[in-house]
C-alpha cells in the first residue's frame, strides 16, 4: 500500500516522499482514509507509530481545498509535544503557505492572543493556556467558530492530569459538526467517557 492509495492528493504524496516516508505505517494506513471520508476516529497508538502524520496529512489534505479561518485545533498535554507537533505540521504542509500557532504556557500571552486573532490555519495548544485565552479575551471564542477538526493528542495524558474543566471550555467554542480525532497510547476509563461524549460513531483503530 502507498500514500496515494490512501486518497491523499499528489502534493501530499510528494511531500511524504521528500520527507523520506516511503510507505504508510499501520496507523496511517487505517486512519487516513477514514479521516478523509469525514469520520471521527479514535486511535490507540504510541509515539513513534507515525500517529502525528496519520492525522496531520488528512487535515492538511482537506485544508488545501478550503484554507479559511482556523481549520484545526490540536490539544496536547505538554509544551514540548506542542512544538514537535507544530514542526511536523509545518514540514508536511510546507507547500501550502500554512500558518501554525503554538499556544502554550510560559510564553507571552498578549502575542498569543494577537496571533489567534489573525486566524492561523492550525492551532496547537496545551489545555491550560488555551482556556485562559478563551476566558480572558472575549474575541477569541469566535476565532474557533468554523473549526473543522478537533484533535486530542495523547488524550490519556491530557485526561490523566485532569484537564476536564479546560476541555469543557474548549468544546464550548467549537462547532458541533466538526470532526473529532482522538489519539491515545492506552484506553482509560476517563477516555471512554470522553469518547462517548465527544465522538460521533467513531472508527476505532488499535494497533
Ligand atoms: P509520531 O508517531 O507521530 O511521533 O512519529 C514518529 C516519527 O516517525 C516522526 O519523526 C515522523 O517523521 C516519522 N514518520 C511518520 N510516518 C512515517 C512513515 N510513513 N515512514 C517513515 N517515517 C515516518
Amino acid at each position: 500500500i502507498t500514500f496515494s492509495d490512501l486518497g491523499l492528493s499528489e502534493w501530499a504524496v510528494n511531500t511524504c516522499r521528500e520527507l523520506g516516508m516511503k510507505r504508510p505505517t499501520p496507523v496511517q494506513h487505517h486512519c487516513i482514509p477514514k479521516i478523509l471520508s469525514g469520520q471521527d476516529v479514535m486511535g490507540l497508538a504510541q509515539t513513534g507509530s507515525g500517529k502525528t502524520a496519520a492525522f496531520a496529512l488528512p487535515i492538511l489534505n482537506r485544508l488545501a481545498g478550503n484554507p479559511f479561518g482556523v481549520f484545526a485545533l490540536v490539544v496536547t498535554p505538554t509544551r514540548e509535544l506542542a512544538y514537535q507537533l507544530a514542526e511536523q505540521f509545518r514540514a508536511l504542509g510546507s507547500g501550502l503557505g500554512l500558518r501554525v500557532a503554538v499556544i502554550v504556557g510560559g510564553m507571552d500571552i498578549i502575542n498569543q492572543s494577537q496571533g489567534l486573532m489573525q486566524r492561523p490555519h492550525i492551532v496547537i495548544a496545551t489545555p491550560g493556556r488555551i482556556k485562559v485565552l478563551i476566558e480572558q479575551n472575549p474575541d477569541i471564542p469566535s476565532v474557533f467558530s468554523n473549526t473543522k477538526f478537533l484533535v486530542l493528542d495523547e488524550a490519556d495524558r491530557v485526561l490523566g492530569v485532569n484537564f476536564e474543566a479546560e476541555l469543557r471550555v474548549i468544546f464550548q467554542c467549537l462547532p458541533k459538526d466538526r470532526q473529532t480525532l482522538l489519539f491515545s497510547a492506552t484506553m482509560t476509563p476517563n477516555l471512554q467517557t470522553l469518547l462517548e461524549l465527544s465522538v460521533n460513531k467513531a472508527y476505532f483503530y488499535a494497533a
